[in-house]
């Protein structure tokens, strides 16, 4: 009997996860919801470390079973590679207390990651197509011109802390170009995104700031082109503890529970 050989198609089922900040309760959360959800890969957008108290336990976490991995504006600060005197006084505070204190380990990790990635099926910014390392992507018009930057017809990005996502429609050549149509997407939203080009954000894991205080990702099939929302409870208290513990801002541990 000759061995019959599946055709590679190495990514048909991802998990998308971005902007964890050092939330370990959150992260672990979404990790037990990815893995119940028999994805093939988990991949991630950026900002591991920045706000939370769990630097190192998310760096290994996120080392251990992201397959991807870019690097966000909060790591690049806590590697000292970025200017932060546009980071609010509570950012500034955690970006310094995470240089100080995380391992050396942890700094090799983050050291060794890109901001962007574009040699997949998908393309993936921490920030935004134009700008991977500083952009939000909130409004139509503006995402409109990121997606025309973008390498691939669909593209991730994180950076803002809202599940949202823009789309414009496939353009005949001479076509007037149209702002691109978005929304907010909220847990179960689904999206069916085998034609036109797309620019997505799954939401964050450990700092949401759309409202839902339970920790986001996204589940992808490049096979279907088919994009569904989560959102997931975890254990608010602890990581809010584990922020005051640290000594950090009270004001980080307050907002996690308004998801703001
Ligand atoms: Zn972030």
């Amino acid at each position: 009997m000759p061995t019959i050989v599946r055709p590679a198609h190495p990514f048909m089922r991802l998990a998308i996860l971005s902007d964890i900040h050092a939330n370990l309760p959150a992260f672990e959360a979404v990790l037990a919801d990815i893995e119940a959800s028999e994805v093939d890969q988990s991949w991630c957008l950026g900002d591991v470390v920045g706000y939370g108290a769990q630097p190192d336990e998310c760096a290994a976490l996120a080392r251990e079973r992201c397959s991807v991995c870019l690097v966000g504006n909060h790591d690049l600060a806590a590697l000292d590679e970025l200017d932060i005197s546009t980071f609010s006084p509570a950012a500034s505070a955690a970006v310094r207390w995470t240089s100080e204190t995380m391992s050396a380990e942890t700094t090799d990790f983050l050291a060794a990651l890109a901001p962007a990635e574009t040699d997949h099926e998908v393309a993936l910014y921490h920030a935004s197509p134009r700008d991977p390392v500083w952009e939000y992507v909130l409004w139509p018009d503006q995402a409109a011109e990121c997606i025309r930057a973008q390498a691939k017809r669909v593209s991730f990005v994180g950076h803002s802390h809202v599940a949202l996502f823009f789309a414009l429609a496939d353009q005949a050549a001479g076509e007037r170009s149209l702002d691109a149509r978005g929304a907010q997407a909220g847990a179960g939203t689904s999206l069916e995104i085998g034609r036109g080009r797309w620019l997505i954000n799954p939401g964050s894991v450990g700092q949401p700031r759309d409202g839902d205080s339970r920790a986001a990702w996204l589940e992808l099939d490049t096979d279907a082109w088919h994009a569904v929302y989560h959102r997931v409870d975890y254990d608010i208290d602890g990581a809010a503890d584990a922020i005051v513990a640290a000594g950090l801002p009270e004001h980080l541990a307050r907002r996690l529970y308004v998801g703001q």
